[in-house]
């Protein structure tokens, strides 16, 4: 790593841009003191706040306002930071920065300050993350999370797997070092048993960082079914509770992807499988491989039929070709509609093969059944005690590092192979070291801090 000592000073607007009662400019880096000296007039206190006039180098006074600073090491980047609270204009602020710059600094790249954080460290990566979540997030579940994460939640688990790993590794190479032991290692257990130990605590923590992926980018569920369901009229009893956004969708030929709802920060599609079926016209077929991208991509798949039509709880036996292009039952779930007109009564079931959620959409009955099914499955009541915060990019890593392990324990019962399991485990090791960053290339780290905001 390079590290973020003797580096430029870097200057930024810390607050939204645009006018406000308050406005804050960030200064980080070895001239923060002279900077800050020559703006206030004298030395500032470390830790203080100085209610001061805020001068130019020709002494004129730019605003009145509150100083700053925070020598490093404790400070938010670690470096020495200097804070100006001035009147929230942009043309002061712009003044303030401009001040900044003749004496030295630069302006910050995006996401720079929490870069220089992340190099000093003073937070890891998935903790610089949550900053970002913190303040994108658009649903107090998420935010709680994203403080979580930030505060270590997700981090803690994430090391603590690693040093598991660690120690069985430990033990694994020891075996493979003194081969008279080998018989020993794979005979009495104790890889095995520690080894599925590691994966189940795993999986639970992927499952976790599912739900928090979920809360944080929003589910997408594609209501498939075959036209006159009532796909249309779930869509407006769902979004009328909630004043949610309806619009269409244009642009797909055949009009496939009709229209979409944010709902609780997720957003709905609704497929018709009308559009779906196979077809000779090249337009057509382009709509129609569209449309299953968007199935595929789907974190829920509600198939939606007429309860008149059916008495059938299987969707092998509702639509055969669509459960064999989707591969898997695992995200459908099945909505039986129209249970007015079928007189049954509505409700969640789940001893069918698929959860099965019978509704009218007409009347609403059964309606809250299903949006208490969709924040189950986003976890919004299992994660309001232990949840934190995950993007893709840390599930994929979890996912990795699963992959190895499912290969090590092959290599250890197939063959007890202990070479090949010692090469997995480190492999599980690197996959899940790259969520904190402890193994992290300088491009994965433009990547993430590059789509911060500048002055975060
Ligand atoms: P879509 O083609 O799947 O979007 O279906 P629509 O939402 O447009 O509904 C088709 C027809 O079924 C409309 O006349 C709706 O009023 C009616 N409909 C939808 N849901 C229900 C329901 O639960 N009960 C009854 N009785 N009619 C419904
Ligand atoms: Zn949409």
């Amino acid at each position: 790593f390079q590290f973020a000592t003797d580096q430029d000073t870097i200057v930024a607007q810390a607050t939204a841009p645009g006018r406000g009662g308050v406005g804050i400019v960030r200064v980080s880096g070895p001239l923060s003191a002279t900077i800050a000296t020559a703006i206030i007039g004298f030395p500032p206190t470390p830790r203080h706040a100085h209610y001061v006039p805020f001068k130019d180098r020709a002494g004129e006074q730019l605003d009145m306002g509150i100083a700053l600073y925070f020598p490093g090491p404790n400070s938010f980047t670690g470096e020495d930071v200097f804070e100006l609270q001035g009147h929230g204009g942009p043309i002061i602020l712009d003044m303030l920065i401009s001040q900044c710059l003749a004496l030295g600094a630069r302006l910050a790249r995006p996401g720079e300050f929490s870069e220089r954080a992340f190099l000093n460290d003073k937070m890891d990566l998935a903790q610089a993350e949550a900053i970002a979540d913190l303040i994108d997030s658009s649903s107090e579940q998420a935010a709680k999370c994203a403080l979580r994460s930030l505060q270590g939640a997700f981090s803690k688990r994430v090391n603590e797997l690693v040093e598991e790993l660690i120690q069985l590794r430990i033990y694994v190479e020891a075996a493979i070092d003194f081969p008279e032991e080998e018989i020993d290692f794979i005979g009495d257990g104790k890889v095995a048993t520690d080894l599925a130990a590691i994966q189940s605590r795993l999986q639970q923590v992927l499952q976790e960082a599912n739900q928090g992926a979920l809360l944080r980018e929003g589910m997408n569920v594609v209501i498939a079914g075959r036209p006159n369901a009532g796909k249309s009229s779930l869509l407006n009893a769902l979004s009328g509770k909630d004043s949610a956004i309806v619009t269409a969708i244009e642009g797909t030929t055949r009009d496939v992807l009709r229209e979409h709802i944010h709902l609780d920060g997720m957003p709905l599609h609704i497929i018709d499988t009308a559009g779906l079926r196979d077809s000779p016209d090249e337009v057509e077929r382009i709509g129609i491989a569209r449309a299953w991208e968007e199935i595929h991509k789907a974190d829920r798949i509600l198939l939606m039929v007429d309860g008149q039509s059916t008495q059938s709880t299987d969707p092998h036996t509702i639509w055969p070709e669509f459960v064999n292009q989707l591969g898997s039952l695992e995200n459908l779930t099945l909505i039986r509609n129209k249970m007015d007109l079928v007189g049954q009564a509505t409700g969640m079931d789940d001893t069918a093969t698929v959860p099965v959620i019978s509704m009218s959409a007409k009347t609403g009955s059964g309606v809250e059944a299903l949006r208490q099914h969709l924040k189950n499955i986003m976890g919004f009541d299992s994660t309001t005690e232990g949840g934190f915060s995950a993007r893709r990019r840390h599930l994929e890593a979890l996912r990795k590092a699963q992959g190895f392990l499912e290969s090590g324990a092959a290599q250890l019962h197939g063959y007890g192979a202990g070479e090949l399991l010692a090469e997995d485990l480190k492999e599980a090791q690197h996959a899940l070291s790259e969520i904190t960053g402890t193994f992290s290339s300088d491009d994965l780290l433009g990547r993430i801090f590059g789509s911060f905001c500048i002055g975060k």
